[in-house]
């Protein structure tokens, strides 16, 4: 039943409940069509205020909304979200108990419950049914709708249903579907499914302005990752990893290297997983490394970053993660981390799938495949493929600011124009590539298409032919709606994993078709996959074309090289430190040495010098990470190094972005602090090893490790088993003269009777430990 009313009130309950004195974009005007019993489809990408579309009208309008959603830890998220505003909402899914049911029920039927969240599968049953059809029901919105289209991510077939279900509760009770990602696919989908032809559709753009896209090769992936972050420091930002595993390693990472992260993920302990959740909202922590099971209906505005350290199944997905970014409006950042071998990897997750998802889930990792080669502008491309042409570039993505080398390309243009004409618009990019190289093959051939005037015609082309120029003026375009597009059968094969390529083997006439469609020039076919056909600028263009250039895929294997120069100095045995500071370094090592009558390598080694030449370490904190250097040695000897280093960093203004030094959670930190609790309790090595199946050598080499990178360890129960006192002090005695503290040096210089390298292994952590951590 429609209902009126004025705008001016609707504002007042906005400010009311919401405490927003303006709508934005065109939420008035889908609540407004809500409240006259129509139908709406509303597309909006996340954080533009979808929910508050179907919020207000369930306030404002008498009796219950249902809210169908999919998602029960969304539901409850919501349900808290509106209790906090004052409003009585509640949830019917399969967490609650029977009597918990019950009551949610009664408060419905007794007209107090604004909103009720329930999952399609609740809505199934008939004893929900028949409860639905007693409960006085405002409308009913479907929340994630994408959902609902087999082409989304969770398709369930009782989804199906769903339009059904509501008909025999009420034929006229207004429906409100709503999404955050549909490709023009989905939504169709979305319609038919729902019966919604009829709906008003609500399109906002999915231009996200205020969000960085880049894209970075994978490797290194760890260096560019810790970088980047203690680089902005300070910020909130979230790390999405494929798998459980990966989250907790990566988590772990972080962690080890002095950045405040934790994991999130389905398997956790759900106290453990709230427990981080809360840390990540209350700043406690400035990263969450997650899977994609974080992030669902979480509203925190100000995530600076969003790191994908696997590529997404989805650009869908990677839309709606990297979209939890900026939600406040500022700068957000998003950086995904690709290699070709991610995609064969989620290729063959897919590999037990019933056909046809199979096959979908190929065409959406092609699509992935595209968007991470091709240098295109991503905003374009990414709003291409929601079905929003955008003609100018945005300036605000990689590619945009770091073009890749560009080709002319008005030929080839021309050629595929006309590929697609002669064989009357009916086919997919690969065909017209296989038509375009004159390949003959039975396909071609049943169609007559190798007798066409265009057969063979694209054997040479431009963009192996022409010099590589850095002319990157794009074509401009004219507007053109523009259909999902997707290749045809994609293959994801094996036999090379390279990157350069979109897909192996496949035509690069391919890439560049689909240059063509984000450039305006071809229309998708949504009923008929891949089918390709030519838009109004494209039939323009076949009659009087002009010189464009066009983009030259990404080749992140080479891409890499660059970068890493910069950042792959900093390790052990580096060669770029910086060798004044180092010879000042030096110059102190040698006077406290002197002071203390200590060998200078007890107080840092020379590699760890190196590294603070590189990174210039600033506070105690930053020293600490430096390899072979604990927060004890810091305490012990660091003071006059920061000093120097900090004096040297002014007087020099020198830029301190910083190197990033990884430090690495080997599998071996498990026996690591194994055997540290065991020398803490006195064990002896001898058992230490035999627990551990190490022999005696690998032990010590362990013991060693422990000790060079500043942890102090007291053996002296177990040396004084095994070397006299007076072999302890001539060993301690020839270390504390030497001037290094190498064993074969040791060997061949100490002149100690019978002494074995065992023994002065064992006195040199004893030595290291007691002065140098
Ligand atoms: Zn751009």
């Amino acid at each position: 039943m429609p209902i009126q009313i004025s705008n001016d009130t609707l504002k007042e309950h906005l400010k009311k409940t919401f405490g927003f004195s303006q709508f934005r974009g065109e939420q008035e005007a889908i609540i407004q069509n809500t409240l006259q019993g129509n139908n709406s489809f509303v597309l909006m990408p996340t954080g533009a205020g979808k929910s508050l579309c179907y919020q207000l009208p369930a306030i404002v309008m008498p009796g219950t909304a249902i809210v169908i959603s999919p998602l029960i830890a969304l539901m409850k998220n919501q349900v808290d979200q509106m209790i906090a505003f004052g409003v009585n909402a509640q949830f019917l899914n399969s967490s609650l108990t029977r009597s918990e049911m019950n009551r949610v029920k009664n408060e419905v039927l007794s007209g107090d419950v604004k909103l009720l969240y329930i999952a399609p599968e609740s809505l199934n049953k008939q004893e929900n049914l028949n409860f639905l059809q007693q409960a006085n029901i405002s409308f009913v919105a479907i929340d994630e709708a994408h959902c609902i289209s087999e082409w989304g991510h969770d398709f369930r077939p009782e989804y199906r249903k769903i339009r059904a279900i509501i008909e025999s509760v009420d034929e006229k009770l207004p429906i409100i579907a709503l999404t955050a990602t549909a490709t023009p696919k989905v939504q169709l989908d979305i319609q038919k499914t729902l019966n919604l032809e009829d709906a008003k559709v609500f399109k906002s753009s999915f231009n996200r302005k205020n969000l960085y896209y880049e894209i970075r090769s994978k490797k290194d992936i760890d260096k560019q990752l810790i970088r980047y972050i203690k680089s902005h420091s300070g910020k909130a930002g979230i790390i999405y990893c494929l798998s459980r595993k990966r989250v907790e390693e990566i988590a772990d990472l972080l962690h080890v290297n002095g950045i405040k992260a934790l994991p999130y993920h389905a398997g956790l302990d759900p106290a453990i997983r709230m427990a981080n959740q809360e840390s990540f909202l209350n700043e406690e922590v400035e990263v969450m490394v997650a899977t994609i099971a974080f992030g669902m209906g979480i509203d925190k505005p100000d995530v600076r970053f969003v790191i994908h350290y696997d590529a997404p199944k989805s650009l869908e997905g990677y839309y709606q993660e990297t979209g939890r970014a900026g939600r406040d409006s500022l700068d957000g950042t998003c950086i995904l981390f690709y290699t070709y071998d991610d995609i064969l990897k989620l290729d063959k997750f897919n590999k037990d799938k019933a056909v046809s998802e199979k096959e979908n889930a190929k065409l959406l990792l092609a699509e992935m495949v595209y968007y991470a080669n091709l240098g295109v502008c991503r905003r374009k491309q990414l709003l291409n493929y929601f079905g929003e042409y955008m003609a100018e570039n945005c300036g605000f993505c990689d590619n945009c600011l770091h073009p890749t080398p560009t080709f002319k390309a008005e030929r080839e243009v021309v050629l595929v124009l006309q590929a697609i004409q002669e064989t009357e618009e009916k086919f997919d990019a690969e065909h017209i590539a296989d038509v375009l190289e004159g390949k003959v093959n039975q396909y071609v051939q049943s169609y007559d298409h190798d007798k066409l005037p265009v057969f063979g015609a694209g054997k040479t082309v431009s963009w192996n032919t022409q010099a590589v120029d850095d002319d990157d003026d794009d074509d401009d375009n004219e507007d053109e709606d523009e259909d999902n597009p997707t290749p045809k059968k994609p293959k994801l094969k094996k036999k090379s994993q390279k990157d350069n390529h979109t897909e192996d083997e496949k035509s690069p006439w391919i890439s560049f078709i689909k240059q063509i469609t984000i450039h305006g020039y071809l229309v998708k076919d949504i009923e008929n996959y891949g089918v390709l056909k030519l838009s109004e600028k494209g039939l323009n263009f076949i009659q009087d074309s002009y010189p464009v250039t066009f983009s030259r895929d990404h080749d992140y294997e080479k891409e890499a090289e660059p970068d890493e120069n910069d950042e792959m100095n900093a390790g052990v045995g580096a060669k770029a430190y910086d060798d004044a500071l180092f010879e000042l370094l030096k110059n102190l090592r040698k006077k406290l040495a002197k002071e203390k009558n200590l060998p200078p390598y007890v107080i840092f080694q020379d590699p760890s010098l190196e590294e603070m030449a590189t990174t210039y370490p600033s506070t105690q904190e930053e020293m600490a990470q430096i390899n072979g250097v604990g927060m004890g040695k810091v305490i012990k000897f660091g003071k006059p190094f920061l000093d120097v280093i900090n004096r040297y960093v002014d007087e020099n203004e020198i830029e301190t972005a910083r190197e990033v030094v990884v430090k690495s959670t080997v599998n071996k930190s498990k026996i690591k602090i194994y055997i540290i609790q065991q020398v803490d309790r006195k064990i002896d090595l001898d058992d230490i090893a035999y627990q551990k199946e190490l022999s005696m050598a690998e032990l010590i080499e362990e013991i060693e490790a422990i000790c060079y990178s500043g942890t102090k360890l007291n053996l002296d129960y177990y040396i004084n088993q095994v070397i006299e006192p007076d072999k302890q002090e001539e060993i301690y005695d020839y270390f504390l003269s030497s001037d290094t503290d190498n064993i074969t040096e040791a060997l061949d210089n100490c002149n100690i009777d019978d002494v074995s390298e065992e023994e002065l292994r064992l006195m040199r952590i004893k030595f290291l430990s007691e002065l140098a951590n």
